[in-house]
């Protein structure tokens, strides 16, 4: 079995856009409704030479009575439980928001290996919520545009270093 990264973050940060980013093809679903993505996606996927499964975390249960942040706990748990290396993605453009900061803290005490993606870190200035983004503990942001992209290669090959 190849080693599992999980991409995991917030709705409409753009997780769905860098699985498919990664995995060089439009497998999962990219919508700008957030939460749109219903099913946990896969696809293997060679990063540099090493093998690996991507896994898109599913998006929210529209019924479930819970904060926004409890809701991402619950669709990502399982995949964070298997995963060899957590992608924890925000959106550079937004900032960061207070689901993002919870995700985080729960995430951190997941104690699985990860690596901060700020996505959207195209053209525009992002540098405060790239400060931000070093608050949340959890390592130095990787500045990434999935839609465009930039810095996918360097992200690769961190991937891969991890593997
Ligand atoms: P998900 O809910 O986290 O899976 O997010 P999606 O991949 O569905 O993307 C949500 C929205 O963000 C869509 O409108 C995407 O086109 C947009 N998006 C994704 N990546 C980027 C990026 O690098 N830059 C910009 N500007 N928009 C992006
Ligand atoms: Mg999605």
């Amino acid at each position: 079995m190849p080693p599992v990264v999980v991409i995991a973050g917030r709705p409409n940060v753009g997780k769905s856009t860098l699985f498919n980013r990664l995995a060089g093809r439009r497998s999962a679903i990219v919508a700008d409704t957030p939460g749109v993505t219903r099913d946990r996606k896969d696809a293997e996927a060679m990063l540099r030479g090493r093998l690996c499964r991507l896994v898109d975390t599913a998006g929210l249960e529209e019924s479930a009575p819970e904060t926004l942040a409890g809701r991402m706990r619950a669709s990502s748990a399982a995949a964070v439980a298997g995963a060899d290396l957590i992608l924890f993605v925000i959106d550079a453009r937004a900032g960061i928001t207070p689901a993002d900061r919870h995700f985080a803290d729960w995430l951190r005490r997941q104690g699985r290996p990860l690596l901060l993606i700020a996505n959207k870190a195209e053209g525009r200035a992002t540098e405060s919520a790239l400060y931000d983004a070093y608050a949340l503990g959890l390592g130095d942001p990787l500045a990434v545009s999935a839609e465009h992209g930039e810095g996918i290669a360097d992200l690769m090959r961190e991937i891969a270093e991890h593997l």
